[in-house]
C-alpha cells in the first residue's frame, strides 16, 4: 500500500464502492429528471387521472414493500395499518395514489434517523352519498420535523424547510407540490402537522366512489 498498490482484495472492494456511487448517483439524477417531467406535466395541464378499479390496501403493501429496505438499513421500523372498514375497491389511479403515498414515505424516511414511520389508512365519516367514502392516508415519522413558520411554504414548488437540507439529504423542492397537486386532481386535500425535533404528520383525504 505505501508504494500504491493496492492488493486485488482491496481493489474490488474501491471498485465496488465506486460503482456503488454511480449506481446511486443515476438513480438519484433520475429521480430529479422524473420530478421535473411530472411538475412540468402537471403545469401545462397534461395530466389525466386514471379511473380503474384500486384496492387502496394493496397501494399501501405495495409502498410498505417499496421502502422496507431503505428503512431497515437506516434503522427505522417502518408499519402500516388499513382500517377494516377501508373499502377493498374504489374507483380511482392506482399509479398515482401510490406515487403520492411513496413520496411521503420517502420524505419520512429521509427526513428521520431514529425511531418509525407509520402508514395508515381509515375512512372518514363524512359525505352525504353512500358510494363515495372519503379516505384519509396518513405518514407519521418522529424525524427532524418542520419548523412552524415553514409549514405553508413547504408544499410550494422548489420550496425547502431549511436550504441547508438541500446539502445534507438532496432532493428538489419539487416532490410534495406535485402530491399536493395530485391530490386536488383526485379532488381532495393535503395537509400537514409538525414539530421540531419531534417528528410529521402528512396526511391527504380523498373521496372515494
Ligand atoms: P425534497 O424532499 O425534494 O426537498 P419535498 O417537496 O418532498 O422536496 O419536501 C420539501 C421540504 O419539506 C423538504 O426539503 C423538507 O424540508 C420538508 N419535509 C418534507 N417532508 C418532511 C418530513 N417528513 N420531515 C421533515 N421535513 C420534511
Amino acid at each position: 500500500a505505501s508504494a500504491g498498490f493496492l492488493s486485488r482484495p482491496d481493489r474490488q472492494t474501491r471498485h465496488k464502492r465506486l460503482s456503488d456511487v454511480i449506481v446511486r448517483s443515476g438513480e438519484s439524477l433520475l429521480a430529479i429528471i422524473n420530478d421535473i417531467l411530472d411538475f412540468s406535466k402537471i403545469e401545462s395541464g397534461k395530466l389525466e387521472l386514471e379511473t380503474v378499479p384500486v384496492d387502496p390496501s394493496e397501494t399501501t403493501s405495495h409502498v410498505l414493500n417499496l421502502f422496507w429496505d431503505p428503512a431497515n438499513t437506516k434503522g427505522l421500523d417502518i408499519a402500516a395499518y388499513v382500517a377494516p372498514d377501508v373499502p377493498t375497491k374504489i374507483e380511482g389511479d392506482p399509479v398515482r395514489l401510490n406515487q403520492v403515498i411513496s413520496n411521503l414515505v420517502n420524505n419520512a424516511v429521509k427526513f428521520t434517523d431514529e425511531g418509525a414511520i407509520s402508514l395508515q389508512v381509515r375512512r372518514l365519516p363524512v359525505g352525504e352519498d353512500k358510494d363515495i367514502a372519503t379516505l384519509e392516508f396518513s405518514v407519521t415519522d418522529n424525524g427532524i420535523g418542520i419548523p412552524a413558520d415553514k409549514l405553508d411554504t413547504i408544499f410550494s414548488s422548489f420550496s425547502q424547510a431549511d436550504q441547508t437540507t438541500t446539502r445534507r439529504f438532496g432532493g428538489t423542492g419539487l416532490g410534495l407540490a406535485i402530491c399536493k397537486r395530485l391530490v386536488e386532481a383526485m379532488g381532495g386535500e393535503i395537509s400537514v402537522s409538525s414539530e421540531p425535533g419531534k417528528g410529521s404528520t402528512f396526511r391527504f383525504w380523498i373521496p372515494a366512489r
